[in-house]
């Protein structure tokens, strides 16, 4: 049995190249984190060879006495992180990740067709909350629900959920879920107002807590589970875990739905077969650390570095969506300065760094979007503090002077063939991009 240098040095090529990747650049995506050595090494164990479907203590398979204490410490700790009482919560720690985990908790709780409300995508919702477009159901979720998405406060410009109207449109539409959380939303939200919304017309409420569970965890922002009916998240953005997710539900019935039965079902049976056991011994490492001081530490740290960041980038003249951030993100709006995110996000990859183009309220295309959304978690983990943050926002700077005028030079062309120009042999400002690049490596 050979490991890895000799069974298959392609592979681990590509591995050593992007480690390195990781290392040199400034990892701003702010879905994305460095997780712990040790929780890599449960990853890349024996755990994945077994199979277990079922629950600890009700298996199909045999063999799992020490898959069922892995799974109930895992469920323990999950509990014990979010500061849960065991009498009240549960947990489900076998979804695969964060969109599986939504589809399942839909699965359990409504019938095909009924109404679900969520964060629009292009206002910072994910796709899995019920992603449409006029022409197409684009999410699984808009497939088999209805959905009718409520958006940002639009009229005054502010940045925030539009709860009036979630609140007019709710009363109309009758959704039988509302759904809390985003994947681009830098603030808050307003859980007490949610769950006035949801009591008045009957529905569940669930947050997606995928962005932010780390933050929730450290208490460093809103505790959703005062206010939720259920919460289900991601294990691997700013928790730091593997990739995998998880499904919080209350213990007592909700609108006469045991949820504790319905969500493990929808699990198992009803979407997946055998658990990832050796994601589930990942997270179960991370969950021991995110109820240690440092973890807090360390979250404190990400919100500082984010309005770090946030502030310099507003001293430089940018527009921020809301005009600043409470977590882990902020959201640029590029429109003011001509320019849009994906050129930008091309030249900071090509200058080493690493963020995500993102649409910004009015905005008409999601391709050729015109923000940029920049996260603090990743560079936290490596030590960075607002100092770093700072230089961190000048850079950025750099970088968008350098696509303005790289735009004006492939004036009229279109992004494919800009994209092809500034990685073109001959790009004239390639030179301030290798500049940036030696100074950010
Ligand atoms: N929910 C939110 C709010 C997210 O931002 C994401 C991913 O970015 C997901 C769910 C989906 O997670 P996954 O990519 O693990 O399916």
């Amino acid at each position: 049995d050979h490991g890895l240098d000799e069974a298959d040095p392609e592979v681990r090529d590509i591995i050593s190249k992007e480690k390195e990747r990781q290392f040199k650049s400034l990892e701003l995506i702010a879905s994305e984190n460095f997780t712990s050595r040790a929780v890599m090494e449960a990853v890349g164990s024996c755990l994945t060879n077994k199979y277990s479907e079922g629950l600890p203590g009700k298996r199909y398979y045999g063999g799992n006495e020490y898959v069922d204490e892995l799974e109930t410490l895992c469920q323990e700790r999950a509990l014990a992180a979010f500061h849960l009482d065991k009498k009240k919560w549960g947990v489900n720690v076998q979804p695969l990740s964060g969109s599986p985990a939504n589809f399942e908790v839909y699965t359990a709780i409504l019938n095909p067709h009924d109404r679900i409300m969520g964060l629009d995508l292009p206002h910072g919702g994910h796709l899995s909350h019920g992603f449409m477009t006029p022409k197409r159901r684009v999410s699984g979720t808009s497939i088999y629900f209805e959905s009718m998405p409520y958006r940002l406060d639009e009229s005054t410009g502010t940045g925030l959920v539009d709860y009036d109207m979630l609140e007019k449109t709710a009363t109309l539409f009758r959704p039988k879920l509302i759904i809390a959380g985003a994947s681009a939303y830098p603030r808050d939200f307003d859980y007490p107002r949610m769950r006035k919304i949801a009591d008045a017309v009957g529905a569940f409420l669930m947050m997606d807590m995928a962005h932010i569970s780390g933050l929730v965890a450290a208490s460093v922002v809103a505790d959703p589970f005062e206010y939720c009916d259920i919460v289900t998240t991601t294990t691997h953005k700013s928790l730091r875990g593997p990739r995998g997710g998880m499904i919080f539900f209350k213990k007592d019935p909700v609108l006469g739905i045991d949820l504790e039965s319905a969500i493990n079902n929808a699990v198992f049976p009803g979407l997946q077969g055998g658990p990832h056991n050796h994601t589930i011994g990942g997270l179960a490492v991370c969950l021991k650390h995110a109820q240690l001081p440092e973890f807090k530490t360390y979250q404190n740290q990400v919100v500082s570095n984010c309005r770090a960041l946030a502030s310099r980038l507003v001293e430089l003249g940018y527009k921020l969506v809301s005009g600043g951030s409470d977590n882990h993100l902020v959201l640029v709006d590029l429109r003011p300065l001509g320019i849009d995110g994906a050129r930008v996000e091309k030249i900071l990859d090509m200058a080493s760094i690493t963020l995500n183009k993102n649409s910004v309220p009015g905005d008409k295309s999601a391709l050729v979007p015109g923000g940029i959304r920049i996260g603090s978690p990743a560079m936290t983990t490596r030590g960075f503090t607002e100092k770093e943050f700072t230089t961190i926002a000048d850079f950025i700077h750099q970088g968008v002077q350098i696509a303005i005028d790289a735009k004006g030079l492939a004036s009229g062309s279109k992004l494919q063939e800009f994209l092809k120009f500034v990685a073109s042999p001959g790009f004239p400002l390639m030179d301030k991009v290798s500049n940036l690049r030696s100074r950010v490596e």
